[in-house]
């Protein structure tokens, strides 16, 4: 038992003796898909990792207990991000939990499909404000406590359809699109300073987003689940593989590090 937590305990050291300080990354949307392999990756590096998101209670307890059996704090903050004074109070309260944030993983994301003229007023806005505006907000709280402790790390999870579009996803490529400008102001903004802000534009990931995609286009095109799930993955990718969290997780944690300090308002 006691060399099992010590062993449990070695990043949490390692990443204290690097920094002179327990590193504290915030994951946005880490309650089930890619942000959760982010926290998890981030809490196995040994930094702290505040989470936030949607969820039934009892899978949120279960996370934060799998997070705390790596030895270190994690802590979860609720918040509704299609609210700006939500994303404010994510900021302040993550910085009562632990007196710091290092990193911010912008990755709560939404999706909603359907053509121009029949696209409700509502989704739009939902989805611009989780996609987007939340960014900016997060963003402007963060600033002033990462200036203060002269690091910070913001890593901005944006789309393939921040660079291209497709069609009945307006809201979402609009959304994505201004994330990677809003990526690019704000690295101009910190570039003289030890912050950064950096995208990331993944293509198919399979998560609950993407799953809830392809039952829609099975369902309506009256094919299987796993017949149109090869469908949609060939369409877009050449290699016929879906992209794994795991994978990106890696990209931000390496966006998180101290070799990543000159790279800026880059979208990979
Ligand atoms: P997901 O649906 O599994 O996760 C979305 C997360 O956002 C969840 O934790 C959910 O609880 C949270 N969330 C939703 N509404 C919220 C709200 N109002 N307030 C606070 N949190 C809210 O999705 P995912 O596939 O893991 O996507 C994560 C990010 O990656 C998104 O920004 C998405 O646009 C982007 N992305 C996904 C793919 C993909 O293929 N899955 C590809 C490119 C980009």
């Amino acid at each position: 038992m006691f060399s099992a937590t010590l062993i449990r305990s070695k990043p949490v050291v390692a990443n204290a003796i690097r920094f002179n300080h327990v590193k504290v990354a915030l994951v946005t949307g880490s309650t089930t898909g890619m942000g959760r392999a982010m926290a998890f990756r981030f809490a196995k590096e040994g930094y702290n990792v505040a989470i936030t998101g949607l969820g039934a209670k009892e899978d949120i307890d279960s996370e934060l207990k799998e997070l705390r059996d790596l030895g270190v704090k994690a802590e979860f903050v609720s918040a509704n991000l299609m609210k700006s004074d939500e994303c404010k109070a994510l900021i302040n309260d993550t910085l009562s939990h632990f007196g710091r944030i290092d990193v911010v993983v912008n990755n709560a994301g939404m999706q909603h499909v359907s053509p121009i003229e029949d696209f409700a007023d509502e989704k739009w806005d939902n989805v611009i404000a989780l996609n987007l505006s939340s960014c900016f907000h997060t963003t402007k709280a963060v600033l002033p406590a990462m200036r203060k402790q002269n690091f910070g790390r913001i890593i901005n999870i944006a789309s393939l359809h921040g660079l291209v579009a497709s069609v009945n996803k307006s809201a979402y490529v609009a959304a994505k699109h201004g994330l990677l400008g809003l990526t690019k102001a704000v690295a101009l903004e910190t570039a003289q300073e030890n912050i950064t802000c950096n995208a990331i534009c993944p293509g198919w990931v399979y998560t609950p987003l993407v799953a809830e995609q392809i039952a829609a286009r099975a369902k309506a095109k009256g094919v299987s689940f796993d017949e149109e799930k090869v469908r949609l993955v060939s369409e877009k990718h050449p290699s016929g593989r879906f992209v794994e969290v795991e994978d990106l997780a890696s990209m931000t944690l390496f966006l998180a590090s101290d070799s990543a300090k000159e790279i800026r308002g880059a979208s990979y």
